[in-house]
């Protein structure tokens, strides 16, 4: 048969694994060792850290969507990270966007100020070029960008890197293989915080690292077992599960988003939306940030929270919580500034959304 469509083959993820029962849903093992038929044999899993069943159909799964040679799930999008970065020798350079989330930031602050690594930021293609030498170890780049939502061309940037040594690793977070596939543009590794968008119930932490190469995506898997930031098999369990609702879930947030940005975009209220025309994050800046706290408290359906990409609409206020830890000067020099609210459109009724909105947006007449 053909290659399935995406929909299909999430729908179907885990069903027929386990022959014995014909179970839809994946068992999940929770044992953490196996038995050897003999001395020098093996059933293919020894112990959990290194291979686990359940794991096993969710990392083959995640590689397909993303059309990569092997993925590796972490227990949390900063694991996922962190376990890219050990890739790499220390004393390496690189060169990430300017804008990102506050986390990422404050991993790689640390990295530089422990001397570890040496890192350069880009604001767009062209301070990327600039900036750019042979001496560059890899390019880590969001896109959107978290929270600003400026986009990056993968292709223009993987152009450029084409002949080099120099890596490029895309956190694919915000749009997810659905609307993006790093890797068919050019990059080497895909990361995300699989917390959002891809189980979407905001009750699983998770990473995920996707290697184009095996090569590469053995390494990955090497440092892994070695240094242990695997995802327990219940957790992977629920990945599963959410992943077979991903694609309707995405595209009805996707519709929201775009429903919302719709109607609030000449609001009085706001100075500015960003939306990059896809996806379910919209940003925006209101006219006067003294109000932004009775605003707050005033919606009623979406609730004031960290975290995105659930089916519980949240809006976030990046300056006191995802990007707090990103010194005020700085954030504030790239746009990032304390009149900018950040919002997930959840799977809630759009008509519901907007009016809880409407409602709160009065607060700043
Ligand atoms: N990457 C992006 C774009 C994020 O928004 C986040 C978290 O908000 C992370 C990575 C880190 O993921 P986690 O919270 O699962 O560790």
């Amino acid at each position: 048969m053909c290659k399935l469509k995406i929909s299909t083959d999430l729908a179907q993820l885990g069903n027929k694994a386990d022959q014995t029962t014909g179970a839809i849903s994946s068992p999940i093992y929770l044992s953490t060792t196996y038995s050897h038929p003999k001395l020098g044999q093996s059933t293919g899993y020894d112990y959990t850290r290194t291979k686990n069943p359940t794991r096993d159909i969710l990392e083959t799964g995640l590689a397909r969507l993303e059309n990569g040679a092997r993925a590796v799930v972490t227990s949390s999008g900063m694991s996922a990270i962190q376990l890219v970065f050990q890739l790499f020798e220390s004393g390496s350079k690189f060169l990430v966007s300017r804008d990102l989330y506050g986390g990422t930031f404050r991993f790689f602050n640390d990295l530089e100020e422990k001397g570890i690594a040496k890192f350069r930021y880009f604001d767009d293609f062209v301070s990327l070029k600039t900036q750019y030498d042979s001496a560059i170890t890899a390019v880590f780049l969001e896109t959107p960008t978290n929270p600003l939502m400026n986009e990056i061309d993968i292709k223009k940037v993987s152009q450029l890197l084409k002949d080099t040594k120099t890596q490029l690793i895309v956190d694919n977070t915000f749009l997810t293989p659905l609307r993006q596939k790093p890797l068919d543009l050019g990059a080497d590794v895909v990361i995300h915080s699989g917390t959002k968008y891809l189980t979407g119930h905001n009750d699983v932490l998770a990473g995920v690292v996707v290697a184009k190469e095996p090569d590469l995506g053995e390494r990955i898997a090497w440092i892994a077992n070695t240094t242990g930031p695997t995802l327990s098999s219940f957790d992977c369990w629920l990945f599963i599960r959410s992943l077979k609702t991903f694609p309707l879930r995405f595209n009805r947030q996707e519709e929201s988003a775009q429903k919302i940005v719709k109607r609030l975009e000449q609001h009085p209220s706001l100075k500015r939306i960003a939306y990059p025309g896809k996806g379910g994050m919209i940003s925006f800046y209101v006219k006067d940030e003294q109000r932004i706290a009775p605003f707050l408290a005033k919606l009623k359906v979406i609730t004031f929270a960290e975290s995105l990409g659930g089916v519980e609409s949240l809006i976030t206020y990046p300056t006191t919580q995802t990007h707090a830890d990103i010194p005020q000067v700085l954030r504030e020099s790239y746009g990032l500034t304390s009149d900018l609210l950040r919002l997930s459109v959840g799977i809630e009724d759009s008509d519901d959304l907007i009016t809880d909105l409407e409602q709160a947006l009065t607060v700043f007449n």
